[in-house]
């Protein structure tokens, strides 16, 4: 191994990765550095893969790479004790070009791991980078755990991500708050090929995503999914730390809750448990993001960041935000001044484009649900109550359910308080 790069990556997740193949391709001497023994052995994802961005980047990627299903449609369930309220959508046109796919990182983030190796990045696993080196005031390189000791170049890029030790050690950003990470733990269940596709109501080769809220996170605020992939589910649940903390629950525990639920239990049924996997997902959002630049150093994907809870939108930030670092890496290393001064200009992209436009909008979004568990614990139970008053045909006058649901829904908050708090969270939403 050299000792001298243009630029090194550390972390080979979906950020590094496309730094690292953007840089290469643009001619760089690059390093990408892993502390896993391959690209997507310590990585976690539910995990639902959107096509944009990387179909900018390897046009008809899907064609090549390990994938699993096509994403055709998604449902979200509102879970109660033993039913739910449901809502899907369903695009044929999702097929081609193709929206999202379902993904097991395990195999995605080594086939691209590979096309970045391809265009000429050094990449070496089983490396951890245990800190920055520091010089004059501008990041040189990293110290990691092997012989070599150091190894050093003109950028830097932390792709290192949840935790991101790299960027705290700069004073980039502090410890994380507990409402601004989520712990998700979840489950890969083999299933057989026509079991999925019958019971999901899909067609040969095609997937469905499935997001659960309410008493699918027992109402603490977060979310719990369950994806198709070709021969097994994914299945899992996250929730705030502060609000697990709080609860006193086991994050296993909500997972085992989840799948003794009527719905989900009838969906999972004969599923073999295959792997149990434990993850951080940074939800702190627009405020929560850290210092992005500086002199010799950027940071990208979760490191920074750059997740939309809402949406769960997270690998396809990881990606545009490598893809921008390394333009702009790239351009400061034409112009020989990898200075603070000229990395800046990424944080202007990222801020000016979708990740910070999205990250914006849903600002608070999550800060409300966190600091008012009302919306997941009480409402969601209510609205379960009014629809089922609605559609429940019992000879009662329909003017006069209308007054149920209303009754139901106000019932704790009394009309005012509810009006305000649908208000606050449209607000907060739209
Ligand atoms: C349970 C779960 C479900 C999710 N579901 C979805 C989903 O459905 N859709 C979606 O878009 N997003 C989802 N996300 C978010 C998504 O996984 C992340 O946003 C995305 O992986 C971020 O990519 P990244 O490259 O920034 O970080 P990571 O994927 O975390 O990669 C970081 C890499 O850096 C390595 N590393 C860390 N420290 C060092 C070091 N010091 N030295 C060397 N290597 C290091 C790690 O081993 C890892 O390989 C989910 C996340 C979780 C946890």
């Amino acid at each position: 191994m050299s000792l001298r790069y243009e630029a090194i990556v550390v972390g080979a997740g979906p950020a590094g990765i496309t730094a690292a193949y953007e840089l290469a391709r643009r001619g760089r001497d690059v390093l990408l550095l892993e502390r896993g023994p391959y690209p997507g052995s310590k990585n976690v994802m539910g995990g639902i893969l959107y096509t944009y961005p990387l179909r900018e980047i390897i046009p008809g990627f899907w064609e090549k790479a390990p994938l699993e299903r096509p994403i055709l449609e998604q449902r979200y369930m509102l879970l109660d004790d033993d039913g739910h309220l449901a809502f899907a959508f369903r695009d044929p046109s999702w097929a081609d070009p193709p929206n999202a796919f379902s993904v097991l990182r395990a195999k995605f983030d080594q086939w691209y791991a590979a096309q970045a190796v391809a265009q000429g990045a050094l990449l070496i696993n089983e490396t951890t980078a245990t800190e920055v080196i520091v010089n004059d005031g501008r990041v040189v390189g990293v110290r990691v755990d092997r012989p070599e000791g150091e190894v050093f170049a003109d950028v830097v890029i932390l792709a290192d991500g949840a935790n991101s030790l790299l960027a705290k050690q700069l004073g980039f950003h502090k410890e994380w708050h507990p409402e601004e990470v989520a712990l998700a733990v979840m489950e890969v269940l083999s299933l057989s090929k026509d079991k999925i596709e019958a019971r999901f109501n899909v067609g040969d080769g095609e997937g469905v995503s499935i997001e659960m809220l309410g008493e699918a996170t027992l109402g603490l605020p977060g979310m719990a999914w369950l994806y198709t992939n070709k021969e097994s589910l994914s299945i899992g649940v996250g929730v705030t730390l502060s609000s697990l903390r709080e609860a006193r629950m086991k994050p296993y525990e909500l997972l085992e809750r989840l799948k003794s639920h009527p719905t989900v239990a009838r969906l999972i049924e004969g599923g073999k448990p295959e792997e149990y996997l434990a993850h951080l997902i940074p939800e702190g959002g627009y405020r929560a993001i850290p210092k992005l630049a500086g002199h010799g150093v950027l940071v990208a994907g979760d490191a920074a960041q750059f997740v939309n809870a809402v949406h769960r939108e997270g690998s396809n930030f990881a990606i545009l935000s490598g893809k921008l670092a390394a333009e702009i890496v790239d351009e400061a290393l034409k112009l020989g001044d990898t200075s603070e001064n000229v990395l800046i200009r990424y944080r202007d992209l990222i801020m000016q484009g979708v990740i910070g436009s999205d990250l914006k909008k849903y600002a608070d979004t999550i800060p409300l649900i966190e600091k008012n568990p009302l919306y997941l614990k009480h409402y969601s139970p209510r609205l379960h109550g009014a629809v089922r008053e609605l559609f429940t045909v019992d000879g009662v006058p329909k003017k006069e359910k209308q007054k149920r649901m209303i009754e139901h829904l106000t019932a704790e908050r009394g009309k005012l308080g509810a009006a305000r708090d649908v208000w606050r969270l449209g607000r907060a939403i739209w």
